[in-house]
């Protein structure tokens, strides 16, 4: 067996940054349990099944690939020393250090160790665990586009010139990469239909050919592609939404990091290297380092450092249930435009890009006050690159402010006005984004200064939303706009 003994790779462990030699014999399951527990997006539980059996496939005897109902039933049979690298839950964790007979190691796949970040943060010294802080702290100590002790062309942070609206003809990059299924996706398809037809499992929005990487070479294959192709328009239009386009120049990497199957480093790496070599404008270049070193690794951390009782936290004004047009992705019942193309994304893909998720999906569940716990499970499900510990601080903490700020410094909630400058949704839209109250109000824009009227105290105490509160009182039909917001109740918009 070796002196590192066999390694246990949980699903999202799987490239060999995982692995300590390349002759390490492993251990992987493919446990029944996890996909019963919830009710999972069609395309994510195929994914994820497909990643696992390529890897197994790959790994031919190195690997015993045990399908059992639990991973206990699995780790039983095994025998033996099993190491296994720190997972990605606290539940996994806590289950993983009650096993007798499993070491668990650091974690990786991320950009920092939890040594460095602790460090980090105990050197704030009273102050609060900035993003911006963390993330040129990690350019320094990971060297990523730094000359010498500055930052690259002089300046930390390019966001400023990666605020553009959508250009008016659309992105002109070639589209993003796609998988080609074979006869594991076959196995995959037959095998999750059929548990579905015997009840076994259920499953929210739509099948569809996979698109995502299910295997390392995938993996490198599409980083290249959107390094090549894709990389160059990344950065001006990053927060843009354009109907005809769901992905503009994203890299649509998140569901392979998430994975195991690309260690971040490398795609730093390989976008640092597309500036040097003049292929790449330092504004896309530093846009897409600053989500893998920054936000990335940060909202990992977080998700530690804040603890297992931060999911349950809903310090605003938010206890409604989701409606079920909204829990099913009924996109079809729903006028509002922009929420109607988001969940029809959704459905058809489990997948939209960064702002989709946070200005329109997680926009309209903010305003609404749907319970950030049930929001936080709906987001985990319905994405095929969600995991436990990227949904709870990127829903609890991002989007939802339910946090109380802990994590970001304002709620990210926003009127009918910015999605129509970011976007080409409101143009055909049975609603007017201008419009607060009547027939054809936005019911992004009536539902923001609802959702200040019943969060003002709290809002007038923020320095960063205290005018938006000093605007709402101003309004002579404030009274009118709640009684309309209050009165849609769980019907689609
Ligand atoms: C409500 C909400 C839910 C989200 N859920 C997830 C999730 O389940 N899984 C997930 O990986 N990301 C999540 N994100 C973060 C971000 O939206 C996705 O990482 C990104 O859209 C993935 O698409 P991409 O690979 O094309 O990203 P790009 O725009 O190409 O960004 C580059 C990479 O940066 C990383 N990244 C950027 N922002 C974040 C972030 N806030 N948290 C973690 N990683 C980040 C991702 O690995 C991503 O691949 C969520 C954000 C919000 C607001
Ligand atoms: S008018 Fe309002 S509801 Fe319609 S697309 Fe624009 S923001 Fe969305």
């Amino acid at each position: 067996m070796g002196e590192h003994g066999r390694r246990w790779l949980f699903a999202d462990q799987l490239g060999d940054h995982f692995l300590d030699s390349d002759d390490q014999p492993v251990l992987l399951v493919e446990a029944g349990s996890a996909l019963r527990r919830r009710r999972y997006h069609r395309q994510k539980a195929h994914l994820v099944l497909s990643a696992l059996r390529h890897r197994a496939a790959e790994l031919g005897d190195r690997a015993l690939f045990l399908r059992t109902a639990t991973f206990g039933e699995a780790l039983g049979r095994a025998g033996g020393k099993v190491t296994v690298c720190g997972p990605t839950s606290h539940a996994a964790d806590a289950f993983v250090r009650g096993l007798a007979g499993v070491t668990v190691l650091p974690s990786r796949g991320f950009t920092s160790t939890a040594e460095e970040f602790t460090a980090w943060a105990e050197g704030r010294d009273g102050h609060r665990l900035l993003m911006e802080d963390f993330y040129r702290d990690a350019r320094r100590r990971l060297d990523v586009l730094m000359d010498g002790d500055e930052p690259a062309g002089g300046r930390w942070n390019l966001d400023a010139d990666n605020r553009e609206p959508p250009p008016a003809g659309g992105l002109d990059v070639p589209g993003p990469w796609t998988a080609e299924e074979d006869e594991i996706d076959e196995r995959v398809r037959h095998d999750l239909d059929r548990w579905e037809r015997d009840g076994e499992v259920s499953f929210v929005g739509r099948d569809g050919p996979r698109t995502f990487p299910a295997t390392v070479a995938e993996a490198r294959s599409a980083l290249r592609h959107f390094i090549d192709h894709r990389l160059p328009a990344f950065g001006p239009h990053q927060d843009a939404m354009l109907a005809g386009d769901p992905f503009m120049a994203h890299s649509m990497l998140s569901p392979a990091i998430n994975l195991g199957l690309l260690d971040p480093m490398t795609c730093v790496r390989a976008a640092e290297a597309a500036y040097r070599a003049g292929h790449a404008p330092l504004a896309s270049v530093e846009g897409y380092v600053r989500q893998l070193i920054g936000w990335r690794d940060y909202i990992w951390h977080l998700y530690w450092y804040f603890g297992e009782d931060y999911r349950d936290l809903s310090r605003l004004s938010a206890r409604t249930a989701p409606p079920a047009w909204f829990e099913e992705l009924d996109a079809d019942a729903v006028e509002a435009r922009c929420l109607s193309w988001a969940l029809a994304q959704v459905r058809d893909t489990g997948f939209t890009h960064h702002i989709v998720r946070l200005m329109v999906l997680g926009n309209f569940a903010l305003q609404r006050g749907y319970d950030p716990a049930r929001l936080t499970d709906w987001f985990h499900r319905c994405f095929v690159d969600g995991y436990d510990w990227v949904m709870v601080p990127n829903v609890i903490g991002m989007s939802q402010h339910a946090d109380g700020g802990m994590l970001a410094t304002k709620p990210y909630a926003a009127g009918g006005a910015y999605i129509n400058r970011m976007s080409d949704f409101c143009g055909p839209c049975r609603y007017r984004p201008a419009r607060r109250a009547g027939e054809d109000a936005c019911p992004f824009t009536a539902g923001y200064w609802w959702f200040f009227a019943r969060n003002q105290e709290w809002l007038a105490a923020n320095p960063r939303t205290a005018r938006g509160v000093h605007g709402m009182r101003r309004l002579d039909d404030l009274d009118e706009v709640c009684a309309q917001e209050a009165a849609r109740g769980d019907a689609p918009l």
